[in-house]
């Protein structure tokens, strides 16, 4: 199973790839955690990306490639996994399809979690209150919902070009999320083998 949860920031997407990611027994992967860490660790990859981070703006296309090349050849990696924050250009997309076709291993799906702006904007103010990520400050949420329009928002047309893409309504308990996104991949792969 080789997925990829699309979404705003605030959506929720986090959560639900690592809720899923237990429940099929592959990894979760957060470019935006991979991100953190090496901030937290003080690694040359995390001195570049802090403030760019803190901005609210995207780590360039070549840096996060170059992460998840790395991290999709560990043997954990092998039966499949959920991306989580990767693609978030269509550079970023365009490499991961070249990347997995190399391997002989394409996308299953692609997950879209939506939920109606207002919310978004409550859950990433909420979320600074109690996580204090240094990312969640009122006017970097405002950038990353603007960066998100501008840079991400394309890919919902470029994997519903490629029919992986499955609609979910984000608004709701973790819970109810989960059998909906479950319910969705149902019904692709249903699709799917009649195509
Ligand atoms: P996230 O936790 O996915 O919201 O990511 C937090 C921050 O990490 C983003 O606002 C970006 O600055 C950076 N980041 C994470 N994933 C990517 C990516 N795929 N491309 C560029 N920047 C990223």
């Amino acid at each position: 199973m080789r997925i990829v949860f699309l979404g705003p920031p605030g959506t929720g997407k986090g959560t639900q790839a690592k809720v899923l990611g237990k429940r099929l027994g592959v990894p979760a992967i957060s470019t935006g955690d991979m991100l953190r860490e090496a901030v937290r660790r003080e690694t040359a990859l995390g001195r570049h990306a802090k403030a760019i981070m803190e901005a609210g703006a995207l780590v360039p296309d070549e840096v996060v490639i170059g992460l998840i090349r790395e991290r999709i050849a560990s043997p954990d990696a092998a039966r499949g996994f959920l991306l989580d924050g990767f693609p978030r250009t269509i550079a970023q997309a365009e490499a991961l399809e070249q990347l997995l076709e190399d391997n002989g291993t394409p996308l299953d799906r692609v997950v879209n979690l939506a939920v109606p702006e207002a919310n978004l904007l409550d859950r990433l103010l909420g979320r600074c209150e109690q996580e204090g990520r240094s990312d969640d400050r009122p006017e970097t949420v405002r950038e990353r919902l603007r960066v998100y329009i501008e840079k991400t928002s394309p890919l919902v047309a470029f994997y519903e070009a490629s029919g992986l893409l499955a609609h979910v309504d984000g608004f709701g308990s973790v819970d109810d999320v989960t059998d909906r996104i479950e319910r969705a991949l149902t019904r692709t792969e249903r699709t799917a083998r009649r195509a």
